[in-house]
């Protein structure tokens, strides 16, 4: 039996790295955001993909995954860490020579004390209520961070893929007073804070999820294929039941496939008797209920029996299948699981694991 395959773009991912970079001013940095394994993509292999295409600055969630991307890069490339400086992380920050954008006093004053000279930035909370000093707090230790010559300022947008929500101009309000003249490079952008225009992009841009093919970056070129292997094809009758539960009932003689792949592989039970399959260009649906390791398509009106059919590709992307789920494109992508055969496509290294 075939494995389901998860192909990658790496090719694509880089064609949308220089696609945002070119949205903002030469004079603007465009970093890149490989967290959470690079969205579910693999942070090593993407992220040479990304300095192969010029990026020179990386931003991960946690230390751990700041020292899989030292290993994948090398030295040079600056690889900030959002969370900060965590108790326990010194000596891997100090050993990869990671970046922890620091976003709280107790941090600042770890950070200080135990790695004295050793880079930084800070993050500051402009009103999204996560991550960051408050506008107090900043203005009683701006002083002193500011004299060990922070790499970067840098704040975060909450509604930045709605244009016109107010809270978009507030935060840049709010960047605007806490750091105006402080003479440290700043950022506040992500993805769709790079679509909001030249006022939001300051220094250095961050886009993640527009790499991968994702909204709001509807220009992006797409990035992930999955293909689903077809193990067992059954004729069932009228009246008969098709999964768990009896999910579905056949109102008259189907043909069901059985497909390789379920909610343990990252395709959640959501896409039960909802999403679609697609053997080409044709539509082919899922009916029953997800299973843990295999789904049930109706393929009743194909004139062949395919190998295989695909769930993200040219007729689906992952943004559609967010839809059908009542989520976004970050959760599909960051959710396909670890039994996926990856096939990494791009013009250098066609077809290599
Ligand atoms: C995740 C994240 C990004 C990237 O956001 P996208 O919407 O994926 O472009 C940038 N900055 C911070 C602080 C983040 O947490």
């Amino acid at each position: 039996m075939a494995t389901a395959t998860l192909s990658i773009d790496l090719d694509a991912i880089a064609a949308n790295w220089r696609a945002l970079d070119r949205l903002s001013d030469p004079s603007t940095q465009t970093g890149a955001v490989v967290k959470a394994d690079a969205y579910g993509l693999g942070s090593k292999r993407v992220a040479r993909a990304l300095a192969e295409a010029g990026a020179r600055r990386f931003f991960v969630a946690v230390a751990e995954e700041g020292a899989a991307v030292r290993q994948a890069l090398g030295p040079g490339p600056q690889i900030n860490v959002l969370g900060g400086h965590m108790p326990g992380d010194t000596e891997m920050i100090q050993d990869l020579d990671l970046t922890p954008m620091l976003n709280s006093v107790d941090q600042i004053t770890r950070h200080l004390e135990s790695l004295p000279g050793h880079p930084f930035g800070i993050q500051l909370d402009t009103g999204m209520n996560r991550l960051g000093l408050e506008a107090p707090e900043w203005e009683a230790v701006a002083p002193l961070v500011l004299e060990q010559g922070p790499e970067l300022v840098m704040s975060h947008l909450a509604c930045a893929d709605e244009p016109d929500h107010p809270m978009n101009a507030a935060q840049l309000a709010e960047f605007h007073a806490m750091t105006d003249g402080i003479g440290v490079p700043r950022s506040l952008a992500a993805t769709g804070g790079i679509l909001l225009g030249p006022d939001y992009h300051f220094e250095l841009t961050r886009p993640g999820v527009g790499l991968y093919g994702g909204r709001p970056f509807v220009a992006s070129h797409p990035v992930v294929g999955l293909s689903l292997p077809i193990i067992q094809v059954r004729e069932v009758e009228a009246g008969e039941i098709v999964g768990y539960s009896c999910g579905y009932i056949a109102d008259q003689p189907r043909l069901i496939a059985t497909i390789a792949a379920g909610y343990a592989d990252g395709l959640t039970r959501r896409y039960s008797n909802a999403a679609t399959l697609w053997d080409g260009e044709t539509p082919v649906p899922i009916v029953g209920r997800v299973s843990m390791d295999l789904i049930t398509a109706d393929i009743s009106h194909l004139q062949q029996i395919p190998r295989a059919l695909d769930i993200l590709g040219p007729m689906q992307g992952v943004d559609d299948l967010a839809d059908v789920a009542g989520t976004i494109g970050y959760e599909v992508l960051t959710s396909l699981g670890h039994r996926y055969a990856r096939r990494y496509v791009s013009a250098a290294t066609r077809g290599q694991m």
